[in-house]
């Protein structure tokens, strides 16, 4: 089975669509089957896995409205995952989506079709708690929390922990949290530090000990299209995105036993 993980927050620009990509890169360059859903209408996702977003029709709009499945839509990247791919289009399906039976199940009755062909499915969601966002929180087991050690951080955090639990309460009783990841560290900075610690004595075993620094490759690989490995493997970022799936890959074979990994704080 699958592990169904939703990289989401409700903040912009913490580095969702950065971890989406790279961890699918990584854990498929660690011999895992990875499939990548794009959520959200900017398409980030897509081009940053050398997609364009032009040719990428059908999309997961297509699917979402019922007029196409995956193996229809999903697309093999030429870095060893396959890819979910969205463009504007999907925007248009949050109001689309009101009308039709089903709509926060739809993403995943149409992942069910999948069956044993992945281990990983990383969704991309949109900076926002919209129908694309609930589908994918709906699909998934669990959570992954990129976030940047800021000021208004743990705010943004108890509010997403709480909009986490409703879903739980009303649409996918198994959801739970995977993980806290830290995005674009700066070791240097004070405030940094201590909202890092904040975030340990709070979350415990689910802050991911591999900690994403801010590295300027991780910013320059998109725009060729390509994730960081492919793009500068020994980088800082790219070795950061390494750890992280092999860490992941622990958790998940039992090498690390959390003590209360996963459980709704
Ligand atoms: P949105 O909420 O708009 O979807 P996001 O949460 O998906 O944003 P990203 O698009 O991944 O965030 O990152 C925001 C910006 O920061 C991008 O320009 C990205 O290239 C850059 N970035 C992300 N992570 C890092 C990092 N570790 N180091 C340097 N730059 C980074
Ligand atoms: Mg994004």
């Amino acid at each position: 089975m699958a592990k169904v993980l939703a990289v989401t927050n409700q903040k912009g620009g913490v580095g969702k669509t950065t971890t989406a990509v790279n961890l699918s890169a990584s854990l498929a360059a660690l011999g895992q089957r990875v499939l990548m859903i794009d959520l959200d209408p900017q398409g980030n996702a897509t081009t940053g896995c050398g997609v364009m977003k032009r040719e990428a029709l059908p999309t997961v709009y297509q699917i979402l409205i019922g007029r196409s499945t995956l193996d229809q839509s999903r697309i093999r990247t030429e870095f060893g995952f396959d890819v979910l791919p969205a463009n504007r289009e999907l925007a248009g399906a949050e109001v689309e989506l009101i009308e039709l039976p089903n709509r926060e199940f739809r993403l995943r009755d149409a992942l069910a079709a999948a069956g044993d062909a992945y281990d990983f499915v990383l969704m991309d969601c949109p900076p926002a708690l919209n129908m694309l966002t609930v589908n994918g929180l709906v699909a998934a087991e669990s959570v992954m929390i990129p976030m940047q050690c800021e000021y208004y951080a743990l705010e943004g955090l108890t509010d997403l922990v709480t909009t986490l639990r409703k879903v739980r309460a009303n649409l996918n009783p198994v959801l739970q949290i995977e993980g806290l990841l830290r995005t674009m560290y700066d070791p240097r900075s004070t405030l940094t530090q201590q909202v890092s610690g904040e975030l340990e004595s709070h979350f415990g075993d689910k802050v991911y000990r591999s900690i994403i620094p801010r590295n300027v490759r991780l910013a320059e690989a998109p725009s060729y299209g390509k994730p960081v490995i492919a793009f500068d493997r020994q980088s800082r970022g790219a070795q950061a995105y390494l750890q992280l799936a092999q860490e992941m890959l622990d958790r998940r074979d039992g090498r690390i036993a959390p003590t209360e990994q996963g459980a709704l704080a």
